[in-house]
Order: C-alpha cells, then sequence, then structure tokens
C-alpha cells in the first residue's frame, strides 16, 4: 500500500503544486486524496489520467483541495480511456469519500457546471453529484462534539478502509483528517495518518502514535494571528516519536530554506513525485 504525492506545497505553491496524492490499494486500485486546481495537469504529467482511479477523498472544499474535480467528472462523465467506458455510455462512475458535512460544499463549487443535465425529456437542469460520483456512505461514525456534525465517520470501500475525523482547520467549516487503515486483518488498528489542512493537535497526536507508521501533516513557517494551519514552532514541540515518523507537506516555495532546521528536529519533507509505503511509513521512491 504506497502514497505517491503529485502535488506536495500549500495553497499558494507555484514550485511544488497544490496538494494531490495517489493512494495505491494492494489489489492496484489507485485512490486520489484531494484534487486542487493544479491536480489535471500533475496527474497528466506523471503519466496518469482520470480513468485510472477508482475513486476520490476530499478532506474539505478550499480551491488547493477541490478545484481539479471539476475536471474529473467531465472527463470520466464524458469520454471512454484507458477501456474504461464513459459514465455517460454506463461505464462505472468515479467513487467519492467525503465526510458528510464536506459534502454539500462539494457541491456548491460543482453545482454551477454539473448541474446542466437534462433527463429524459425535460429541459430542467437535474444533474447531481451522484451523477458524476458514487458517493461511499459512511458505515461508522462519532457523535458531534464540537461542531453540530458528526466528529468522525469511517468508510469502507473494497480494500480501502479509513476514517474521517473533524480537524481544526478553518473554524466552523467542515474538514478533516485521515486515517487509513494498513492491515490486512479488520482488527488491526494501525493507520497511516493524513492531516488535511489543519492546526497541530499534540493530543490527538501523541495518542496516536504508537498505531500509526506515518503522518503525513500540513505545515507552514508563515505565523499570524487566526493561524489555520500546522505552524512549525508547534510541530517542533511535539515529542520525539511523533516527529520521528512526520513528513510535512503543504508547505510554502521556500521550504528548502528550513530543510536544515526540519530534520535535526526528525521530519521528512515531502516533495512531488515522493513515494511512501504506508506499512512500514519509509520513503521508496
Ligand atoms: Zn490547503
Ligand atoms: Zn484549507
Amino acid at each position: 500500500m504506497t502514497l505517491r504525492l503529485f502535488g506536495a506545497g500549500g495553497a499558494f505553491s507555484r514550485r511544488y503544486g497544490t496538494t494531490c496524492s495517489m493512494v495505491t490499494l494492494r489489489d492496484g486500485l489507485r485512490w486520489l486524496i484531494d484534487c486542487g486546481r493544479q491536480a489535471p495537469d500533475q496527474i497528466h504529467d506523471a503519466g496518469f489520467c482520470w480513468h485510472d482511479f477508482e475513486g476520490q477523498i476530499i478532506t474539505h472544499v478550499h480551491g488547493d483541495h477541490v478545484y481539479g474535480l471539476e475536471d474529473f467528472a467531465f472527463q470520466r462523465f464524458f469520454f471512454s480511456h484507458h477501456g474504461v467506458a464513459s459514465t455517460y455510455e454506463g461505464g462505472p462512475r468515479p467513487k467519492m469519500i467525503a465526510h458528510s458535512a464536506v459534502v454539500p460544499e462539494i457541491w456548491e463549487t460543482l453545482r454551477p457546471s454539473l448541474r446542466y443535465l437534462r433527463k429524459g425529456d425535460s429541459k430542467i437542469p437535474a444533474g447531481t453529484l451522484e451523477d458524476f460520483f458514487e458517493m461511499i456512505a459512511a458505515d461508522a461514525f462519532e457523535a458531534p462534539r464540537a461542531n453540530p456534525w458528526r466528529h468522525s465517520e469511517s468508510f469502507t470501500a473494497g480494500g480501502l478502509r479509513l476514517t474521517a475525523r473533524e480537524n481544526d482547520h478553518v473554524p466552523g467549516k467542515p474538514s478533516c483528517s485521515l486515517e487509513f487503515r494498513i492491515g490486512d486483518d479488520p482488527s488491526d488498528e494501525r493507520i497511516a495518518w493524513w492531516s488535511g489542512d489543519s492546526t497541530v493537535d499534540p493530543a490527538l497526536l501523541t495518542a496516536l502514535e504508537p498505531r500509526t507508521s506515518v503522518f503525513f501533516h500540513d505545515s507552514t513557517f508563515v505565523d499570524y494571528p487566526g493561524q489555520v494551519h500546522g505552524f512549525f514552532a508547534l510541530l517542533e514541540r511535539l515529542p520525539k516519536a511523533v516527529r520521528e515518523k512526520m513528513v510535512l507537506m503543504h508547505h510554502e516555495d521556500d521550504i528548502e530554506d528550513h530543510r536544515e532546521r526540519v530534520e535535526r528536529s526528525g521530519f521528512r519533507i515531502a516533495l512531488p513525485g515522493h513515494v511512501y509505503d504506508l506499512c512500514s511509513g519509509q520513503r521508496v521512491g
């Protein structure tokens, strides 16, 4: 089970690209984590096309995480490629996994483009998200805590098992971190962790560490009032065991200026094209 980063930079990165990564499961099926505004070109440049993917996971709705989705939706709906028929001609819809609090915001951003599907003889546009993506429903959840939506939702789709847990990004905005189950056996609780965009939550990270192979964490060196990302000075204070399993992503274009300080504290830096084995947590490409 591997993870390959297509785009590893933050919201405004030009050098490392907005966020989009690919998880390849043991059965060979490929899923995308987020689909930023540069994702269509990143995926093409890496030698893939939309028809190579089983599904899409979305952490939250910001342009650097979802603005590539319209391309994904239309390409799969109207075009056949790589032996996969278009949805329009009866081919499979790509699957989509997102927390139920995030789904309405996904549709808000896609609706002006995707709603103009006419059904039967009706002249009324009637397109829905489900016309383009097979939405996977949660099979378990935790009750709301700080916000009016479920604290976490868990999903299963073939060999993919993950939990989307609300995190602390922009106050009041639905946003999730992801916990990918990496064991074969359903009772195996080991995970690989993905922050999405999140501030630093030392209590959660410390609690998860013993059963986590690798943490991919949002990071920034720019502090400001109302911080919504993983400020490095706070990441630096995490326990050594957590830091040594942590890969910094979603960073700014000047990350190389910080490399010595980052690596001295045990962190690794995610760059486009890097591949990690999610079971060992080690970089393999
Ligand atoms: Zn972001
Ligand atoms: Zn964000």
